[in-house]
């Protein structure tokens, strides 16, 4: 879920659909939109000598996607084993009920609402199915239950919607908040700086081959617009709707309602820290 189209001086991306690293695989869904850019990517995720695959974002509830990544995983002689979400956002988890029964796996996600089976997901934990390490790295702020996935062996990271392949996330207010994102942000470029990551392997978007890069562009970007908030409301533009029209004037009217999420958003960050 974007609220801004690229960006100038954004990193640009690379693979849109399938393999990206030698351990992860997109199978694109057909749901794009403006606030999902070129739809949703349904990452398989497996080492290259196991049968076993984890399957992260079954996306929406679409038979026929969900049956190609069956299928992709089949055709690489692989059985998906479990399934993992980012968060729960529909065009991400819409179809993880479905996907499960197709497959008759679990479903593990940080929300418990969203799981099937008995096993829940959060920080610390470390996916190792078939072989495989992906360690589960907590990132809230697009939303409160976002999760990134560090696959170590690839030097890269699946960020769902906290970080995308072209444009900004939404500060999804009220569960998303901005606090917590720039944390968020700020672990992912520890990720960069200290455990070697170089992909985003995106939940919207092309694979990004400069992390770091991504990274710092996206605070960069959100520091800006967090000023140009600020001045806003300082301007005398007081209601969320107005600030959004006065700020976000560069960017496509179709995306001013995910705008206004983080708007209000960013107004919640000023409040709390005294700054307006
Ligand atoms: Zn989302």
């Amino acid at each position: 879920m974007t609220d801004a189209a690229a960006l100038p001086g954004q990193p640009r991306g690379g693979v849109l659909s399938g393999r990206a690293t030698a351990r992860a695989v997109n199978v694109l869904a057909p749901n794009p939109s403006a606030m999902t850019l070129d739809g949703t990517n349904t990452w398989i995720v497996s080492e290259p000598d196991s049968d076993l695959a984890v399957v992260v974002d079954p996306g929406p509830l679409d038979d026929g996607h969900l049956r190609a990544v069956i299928g992709a995983a089949e055709r690489a002689g692989k059985r998906v084993a479990l399934t993992l979400l980012t968060h729960g956002h529909p065009d991400h988890a819409e179809g993880a009920a479905r996907f499960a029964e197709l497959t008759r796996t679990p479903v593990r996600a940080l929300d418990p609402a969203l799981r099937i089976g008995d096993e829940g997901l959060g920080a610390g934990d470390v996916i190792t199915t078939g072989g495989i390490e992906m360690r589960v790295v907590p990132t809230p702020g697009h939303t409160a239950d976002s999760l990134c996935f560090h696959l170590p062996s690839d030097q890269a990271v699946l960020t769902g919607d906290t970080v995308l392949g072209r444009g900004t996330t939404v500060v999804a207010h009220p569960d998303g908040r901005l606090g917590d994102y720039l944390d968020s942000l700020r672990r992912l470029r520890s990720l960069t700086v200290d455990d070697g990551v170089r992909f985003v392997l995106p939940g919207h978007g092309p694979v990004l081959e400069d992390a770091q890069g991504a990274v710092e562009f996206y605070l960069a970007h959100r520091a800006n617009r967090l000023a140009q908030v600020e001045t806003a409301v300082e301007n005398g533009h007081r209601g969320a709707s107005e600030v959004v029209a006065a700020v976000y004037a560069d960017v496509d009217r179709s995306l001013w309602p995910a705008a206004e999420l983080s708007v209000r958003a960013q107004l919640e960050y000023l409040r709390e820290h005294g700054l307006i």
